[in-house]
């Protein structure tokens, strides 16, 4: 028993020795291993505390256009109804699209600090002859630029219903192409999509809008002004009815202006009252939202567009302070 038990012992040892061995080479190498890889996160950081190169961007690399045109690009043709343009002068900006994406200009003359702005067309082709008077006004300041005082910004947008005017010079041009009276969808504290008809204008049918501002044209003009500070406001109609002061009820710096504006035109202040009530109007919303002063200006009738008249206006209009 005893000489078989010797050399089974020798075995158990020489088992457990090997064991012991292995164990302790795996853990040495785990050892090893874990430490070398702190070495190397460590040299990671230190490569990224190093200052990187400063990386230059080619200046042309990313904003130019392919040089070879996509065959299959058709550029929009941005038409307006009665094309304008100065032979020599500045361009106009285009502030937004009508329904039938015919665009929306604004002419600037002057750089100072007060800002004017002209409307003309809020309803098309209607009132054709106050675009035509825009047009006029814009070709005069600009071979007279010493027209606008040195700290007046004037802005002229031309035409706000350019699809009216495209459809008819006439009744049929009035409202834009979803039907709606654009001088009624202002967003204004009175705007309604239905109003009595007694006294108001009634050859067609005609609505508010969805919502006050729910059309292309009438937020391109919002949008403008309120990323402007105009101070002083007139949107040409025609006709024959006068001077309509901003505000419900009229504001008192509105008031001043349209009384300015008379004197300066002959055209009636206060005007003719046929009892129609105006809701949504732009100068009522203007007024409501940070301009100085506002009017709706009417022209003498459908036809001409009183230049001279309007001059004297121009003139008026640059000097009032609201
Ligand atoms: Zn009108």
């Amino acid at each position: 028993m005893s000489r078989r038990k010797k050399p089974s012992h020798a075995w158990v040892y020489i088992i457990w020795g090997v064991n012991v061995l292995a164990l302790l080479t795996v853990l040495g190498v785990a050892i090893l291993n874990t430490s070398s890889l702190r070495a190397s996160a460590a040299d990671e950081t230190l490569a990224t505390i190093a200052p990187a190169p400063t990386r230059v961007i080619p200046p042309t690399l990313y904003f130019l256009p392919t040089l070879t045109p996509n065959p299959r690009y058709t550029p929009p043709a941005f038409e307006t109804s009665t094309p304008f343009e100065l032979a020599e002068g500045p361009r106009p900006t285009i502030i937004g699209f009508s329904l039938s994406a015919r665009p929306i200009e604004v002419y600037t003359f002057g750089a100072g600090e007060r800002e004017y702005l002209i409307v003309a067309g809020i309803h098309g082709g209607y009132e054709w002859n106050t675009i035509a008077l825009a047009n006029e006004l814009i070709t005069h300041i600009n071979e007279h630029p010493e027209t606008i005082p040195s700290d007046v910004t004037l802005y002229i947008i031309r035409n706000m219903n350019p699809d009216g005017e495209a459809r008819a010079h006439g009744v049929d041009g009035r409202v834009n192409n979803n039907g709606v009276d654009l001088n009624r969808n202002f967003p204004s504290e009175n705007w309604v999509e239905e109003w009595d008809r007694n006294g108001c204008w009634i050859y067609r049918p005609t609505t508010g809008g969805l919502y006050g501002g729910s059309e292309p044209e009438t937020r391109s003009v919002m949008s403008f002004i309120q990323s402007h500070e105009i101070e002083v406001l007139i949107s040409y109609h025609s006709a024959a009815l006068g001077v309509f002061p901003g505000g419900v009820p009229w504001t008192e710096p509105s008031k001043k202006l349209a009384n300015a504006l008379s004197k300066a035109t002959g055209y009636p202040y206060p005007p003719i009252d046929t009892g129609c009530e105006y809701t949504g109007t732009l100068a009522d919303w203007a007024v409501e939202n940070g301009v100085g002063a506002a009017v709706d200006m009417e022209l003498s009738n459908h036809r001409d567009t009183d230049f001279q008249e309007n001059l004297k206006a121009l003139k008026a209009f640059l000097n009032f302070n609201p």
